[in-house]
């Protein structure tokens, strides 16, 4: 990212929205935002995510709920926020459980938007534990439905999503369900 000349930008639109970008309140904002930016989308590169062997007689399921992330919508450069419940049926590796976290922020901090999201992690898990049965779902809060035109407050978006092998096993899609419910969050 080229933080000088978004610096710039900023002021530029501050001066194309008719302000005045040398009054108190906004002498600082460009290099605020700026800054916003550099932390948001510059989060987590490089980390790595550990798995761990897994052997078991019968089949299991893991879900984490309650992850909560902030993203930017692409369309609008607004911020939303989620409550994610990722879910998978490990083959023989298991991720850190803190690693779904990691996953979710991992993809939530850039400009996204929250059907790409669901789909983003999923892949990350299957790719990361070799399983096919993974899903996302996610409860999403998005300020641009909200501010704009519309003034929809109090909506929520909801998604899901089914990697492509599971999406035609009910059977698997039930079970990963029912452990997302348990971990407090398939809707
Ligand atoms: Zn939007």
């Amino acid at each position: 990212m080229d933080a000088t000349a978004v610096e710039t930008l900023l002021r530029d639109l501050l001066i194309a929205l008719g302000e005045d970008p040398t009054r108190p309140g906004l002498a600082d904002t460009p290099a605020r935002v700026t800054r916003f930016f550099t932390e948001f989308l510059g989060h987590e590169a490089g980390t790595t995510d550990t798995t761990f062997e897994y052997q078991a007689e019968g089949e299991g399921c893991v879900a984490v709920g309650g992850i909560r992330t902030a993203s930017l919508c692409e369309h609008h450069l607004l911020p939303f926020t989620v409550e994610a419940v990722v879910a998978y049926a490990p083959v023989d590796r298991v991720l850190g459980l803190s690693k779904l976290v990691r996953i979710a922020h991992r993809h939530a901090h850039k400009l996204q938007l929250q059907e790409r999201l669901g789909a983003e992690i999923a892949e990350d898990v299957a790719r990361l534990t070799g399983s096919k049965q993974v899903a996302v779902w996610m409860v999403g809060d998005h300020s641009c439905m909200v501010a704009r035109g519309v003034r929809a407050h109090g909506t929520r978006t909801a998604t899901e999503y089914l990697l492509k092998p599971l999406a035609a096993d009910m059977a698997a899609v039930e079970r990963l369900r029912r452990v997302a419910a348990l971990a407090g969050g398939a809707r």
